[in-house]
């Protein structure tokens, strides 16, 4: 009998995130550090709009999301309310 590997599907996105292969410190820099690097990378990562719709939609404070720095998605979620 084959029993299917449980994952969530809300997640399941995540397994092409690129930002999974290098390592989270990029993504979540020290206050007032570069999130250049974190831009670059969103930049080449196939599922980048769905990771920045799941940080918007779960209200996500901290780090880099879909290319978008965490003062970038608060601007969003002003100009689009
Ligand atoms: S868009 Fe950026 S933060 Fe989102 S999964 Fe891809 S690499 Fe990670």
């Amino acid at each position: 009998m084959h029993i299917d590997t449980i994952t969530s599907p809300e997640l399941e996105w995540q397994q092409e995130a690129l930002c999974a292969q290098t390592g989270a410190d990029f993504f979540f820099p020290e206050p007032g550090s570069s999130v250049r690097e974190a831009k670059r990378i969103c930049g080449m990562c196939p599922i980048r709009s769905a990771c920045l719709e799941y940080a918007l939609d779960h209200d996500e404070r901290f780090g880099v999301w879909g290319g978008l720095s965490e003062k970038e998605r608060l601007e969003l979620r002003r100009v689009s309310r």
